[in-house]
């Protein structure tokens, strides 16, 4: 007992930037054990095409179902898996379910299905020590993805990893590229990029970052940028999604600005596979 008081007074008069240290090395073992005893979860978003209104592709989203503390967001714990580096495992895990998931759906729905993943700059870092496995599960390296064609996942990388990477990144991006590999550039407009990233890395997709699109109406500043972003980027044969839309007048005014996919509360929030299924089911019904 007085031991355990002992403890309890270090803790009651330890300065705060040693106390939160010692919670976020806290945070980061639960985090591994988490992903050990199989507490992470992928949801998947649907992302519409908004001139038919069908659903195409979704967004793999990782969630962390806490014993404690129930779901943890990743806007919390992704940092931190970055800082320990936990990322790599961690991100190689959850292009394996969207991997597995994506294979189902093109069974099932869509043979064209994708998922896209969220990327963070260390799964790309990694490649380069000489002797360690190379950063994403493919054909070569990876005998259960056989069928793996390149256009299953789609990665998701952000401006800054294209702006504020190392040589050496930039070029893994570049080698993925080539290899086939579809790329999506999340959370545009908020980021600081040159814009003659958008050419030098062939991107497939750009996505809206939601702040343009959660606020617009019609007549908005808004509105104008996510028209100009459209243009943009069907003249550099970059097809565009827009984040964050929550209202039906949103809807229209994309689908007016000729934005090719929404993503969105509007839709449908992040699903587990089953509930992503049902909603499938329910609106080939209700077609
Ligand atoms: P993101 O990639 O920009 O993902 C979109 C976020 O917007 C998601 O938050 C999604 O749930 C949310 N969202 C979708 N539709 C709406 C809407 O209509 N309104 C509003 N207000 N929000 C909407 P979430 O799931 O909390 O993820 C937050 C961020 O965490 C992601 O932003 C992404 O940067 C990161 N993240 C999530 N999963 C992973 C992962 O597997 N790996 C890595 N590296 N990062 C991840
Ligand atoms: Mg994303
Ligand atoms: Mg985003
Ligand atoms: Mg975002």
């Amino acid at each position: 007992a007085a031991k355990s008081r002992g403890r309890n007074q270090f803790g009651y008069f330890m300065p705060s930037m040693q106390r939160a240290a010692q919670n976020k090395m806290r945070t980061v073992n639960d985090l591994r054990a988490a992903l050990a005893r199989n507490q992470l979860r992928v949801l998947y978003q649907p992302i519409v095409e908004l001139s038919s209104g069908r659903i195409r592709k979704a967004e793999a989203l990782l969630r962390w179902e806490h014993p404690q503390r129930g779901a943890v967001s990743p806007a919390e714990f992704i940092p931190l898996a970055e800082e320990s580096g936990l990322i790599v495992a961690i991100g190689d895990w959850v292009f394996q379910q969207a991997f597995h998931q994506a294979m189902r759906w093109r069974a099932s729905i869509d043979p064209q299905f994708q998922i896209s993943v969220n990327m963070s700059p260390a799964q790309f870092r990694r490649q380069w020590s000489a002797t360690g496995p190379p950063p994403l599960p493919h054909k070569r390296s990876h005998p259960l993805l056989g069928r793996y064609s390149g256009s299953e996942i789609v990665l998701e990388i952000t401006e800054g990893m294209l702006m504020e990477s190392t040589h050496s990144i930039r070029e893994q991006l570049l080698a993925f590229r080539e290899s086939g590999i579809q790329m999506s550039l999340d959370d545009f407009g908020t980021g600081y990029s040159s814009l003659s990233y958008l050419k030098k890395f062939h991107i497939d997709y750009l996505k809206i970052d939601q702040s343009f699109v959660l606020k617009m109406v019609a007549g908005s500043d808004d509105l104008a940028l996510c028209e100009a972003i459209v243009v943009m980027g069907h003249k550099l044969g970059i097809k565009v999604i827009a984040e964050g839309v929550e209202t039906q007048e949103q809807r229209e005014l994309l689908t007016g600005a000729g934005c090719d996919f929404g993503q969105g509360y509007l839709f449908a929030r992040p699903l587990t596979a089953p509930q992503f299924d049902r909603l499938l089911r329910r609106r080939d019904r209700g077609r």
